[in-house]
């Protein structure tokens, strides 16, 4: 550990993934999995072990009642009374004689003894009917990992209750990780792997936490307790930065913050170019919690519900009741205004922990749309949560990853037969709901004219469809540099999405993270989308960009860079387009 101020300044370079500036203590999590030892105890060193795990439970005892404290304290005392039941899971009388007579008749090492206990209550709990028994699991999960770590000795970071607040510095961050993160106590983040568009990085992103990622080694540069800066606005990271360095920081600040103000004092004004163009600004959100900033952004609905965040906070497939609640709740907040729900994503970089997702990692299998294809039951309980949550808005369905006219069809084949069985039961639900495709994989690109005969709107997914058609992995540092919207072959795949549907006046609209980048928006509405679907911080940026410039400007931008080759020329052009429109705020 370093001290601040004192020593000399290192900075690291990566991708600025999400803006913002963070300044604080460092806390490095290491993800490895928790290695377990086994060896043989003998006979007369059993008291030892005994005692070992005596001293582990009085250690996590007095953890526990720290962290339930502390929340108590700055959150109330509902939320502290999870610790209360993590105390009574830890001084469990029947777990601990299990672990007693386990260790008198296996002759191992405690720590070894206690994990096959827990394992077994763990199993026993998830297999459970009752829905409160099963949600033990994660109690005892919690409990035994805090337990072990205390008497394995390893580092202990929960990334869902920080002790204090902290950059977390990290191999990489999973969307299930990110699900978890401690809000209150979370500053920033920093990661080796990951790129712009990885699901983390988006779920930063709609926390309006600044990150920074593909460092390739930070976590061999900081250790924790580090004093570091996070600049997520240029993608570096200064360690030790020094007075001067967080003076200019200071005042850097407080003209972004000018600079945002300015933005923000349009932003009831309508998405409305200056000669006259209007294109509808929607938001991406993950869940109900996002709707009140969603409003004071006065987006005009939401263009991408992502459901997984239900899914990966919930640590499995939560029952139709819990899905139906969550989709509600957006679609009340929401009003007036459509809110689209996109059916499960789940697969690629997302992982519920089932072991239903074989695939490791990989974003070109089992994934989306396949995966609730394959898995009739999971998506049958989705479309009926949805479909019950639609008697309340304007909700739409969106499905991920189609690929190709089967797929679509398939759906709606399950769809119809979930309207049917609601029918039956005299279950509301909006008998006109409008359903729509994403197109995000090649294929789908190529036969635009067919999907838009069979769909009642398109939305883009530029993140995926970038990775596709370049073949770079969106989460791998080492292509990151390659990942590039401004390639030739992107733009002409937009431009013939976009023509395609509005050929067949099928609504189109980008919700990948370009859609949120003025350097891109000012294509896309001249290329002649309907709306664009962005993460809600951006929107203020974004509408006061589309509010400067002629939609004639931006077709003839359009015109002209799709004439050139090399897409470093392009971003110039269009770098130099948003700086004309935002003046000196550029
Ligand atoms: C996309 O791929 O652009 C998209 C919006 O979906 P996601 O980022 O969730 O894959
Ligand atoms: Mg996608």
């Amino acid at each position: 550990m370093t001290d601040p101020h004192t020593k000399e300044e290192i900075i690291l370079e990566g991708i600025a993934a999400s803006t913002g500036v963070a300044h604080g203590r460092a806390v490095v999590y290491l993800q490895k999995q928790l290695d377990v030892p086994s060896y043989d105890v003998a006979d007369d060193a059993l008291d030892a072990e005994l005692a070992r795990f005596d001293k582990a439970i009085l250690e996590t005892r007095a953890e526990i009642t720290a962290v339930r404290d502390q929340i108590a304290q700055s959150l109330g005392e509902g939320e502290a009374r999870i610790f209360d039941a993590h105390l009574l899971v830890l001084e469990d009388n029947a777990l601990l004689e299990e672990v007693t007579t386990e260790l008198q008749s296996t002759k191992k090492n405690i720590e070894f003894c206690y994990n096959n206990v827990a394992q077994r209550y763990i199993s026993f709990f998830r297999s459970m009917e009752d829905e409160y028994l099963r949600e033990r699991v994660s109690d005892i999960g919690d409990v035994s990992r805090r337990l072990l770590h205390n008497l394995i000795g390893m580092q202990k970071v929960n990334l869902g209750q920080l002790a204090a607040e902290s950059i977390i510095v990290s191999e990489d961050i999973s969307p299930s990780d990110a699900a978890d993160l401690d809000r209150n106590k979370l500053l920033g983040f920093v990661t080796d792997a990951g790129g712009k568009t990885s699901h983390s990085v988006i779920m930063a992103r709609s926390l309006r936490i600044p990150a920074v990622v593909g460092t390739h080694d930070a976590t061999k540069r900081i250790v924790s307790g580090d004093h570091i800066l996070v600049d997520g606005h240029e993608g570096i990271i200064v360690v030790n930065p020094s007075e001067d360095r967080l003076y200019k920081y200071g005042k850097l600040a407080s003209e972004r913050q000018k600079r945002d103000d300015t933005f923000s004092s349009f932003i009831s004004e309508p998405a409305v170019t200056l000669d006259g163009a209007s294109i509808s600004l929607m938001a991406n959100v993950e869940g109900a919690q996002e709707m009140e900033h969603v409003q004071a952004m006065h987006a005009e609905g939401v263009g991408l519900f992502r459901t997984e965040g239900i899914f990966l906070r919930h640590h499995g497939y939560p029952p139709e009741s819990v899905q139906y609640e969550a989709y509600r709740e957006v679609v009340e907040a929401a009003g007036e205004h459509p809110v689209i729900i996109r059916t499960l994503d789940v697969g690629g970089d997302k992982t519920i922990g089932d072991e239903n997702v074989k695939d490791d990692n990989s974003f070109m299998g089992f994934r989306a749309i396949r995966f609730c294809l394959g898995n009739e039951a999971i998506f049958t309980t989705q479309l009926r949560a949805i479909l019950r949550s639609s008697a309340h808005g304007n909700v739409k369905i969106m499905y991920p990853m189609i690929s190709g006219m089967n797929e679509l069809r398939m759906a709606n084949r399950v769809l119809e037969s979930v309207k049917k069985e609601l029918r039956s039961e005299g279950q509301a639900f909006d008998e006109a709901i409008e359903v729509g495709a994403m197109v995000e994989v090649p294929s789908a690109a190529a036969i635009i004219d067919l999907l838009a005969a069979e769909t009642d709107f398109l939305s883009i997914g530029t993140n995926d469809l970038i990775q596709y058609l370049i073949a770079v992995d969106r989460l791998n540092d080492q292509v990151a540099h390659l990942y590039d919207p401004a390639h030739p072959a992107v733009l002409r795949t937009l431009k013939a999405i976009i023509d395609g549907a509005n050929q067949a006046k099928t609504p189109i609209s980008i919700c990948g993270e370009i859609a949120g980048d003025p350097i891109y928006a000012g294509i896309l509405l001249g290329m002649g989308a309907d709306s664009l679907s962005l993460t809600s911080s951006l929107l203020p940026e974004v509408k006061y960009f589309i509010r400067h410039i002629k939609k004639s400007d931006a077709k003839a931008l359009v015109a002209e860079v799709m004439q050139l080759s090399d897409s470093n020329d392009i971003i110039q052009r269009l770098e130099a387009f948003r700086q004309q429109a935002l003046g000196d705020l550029a």
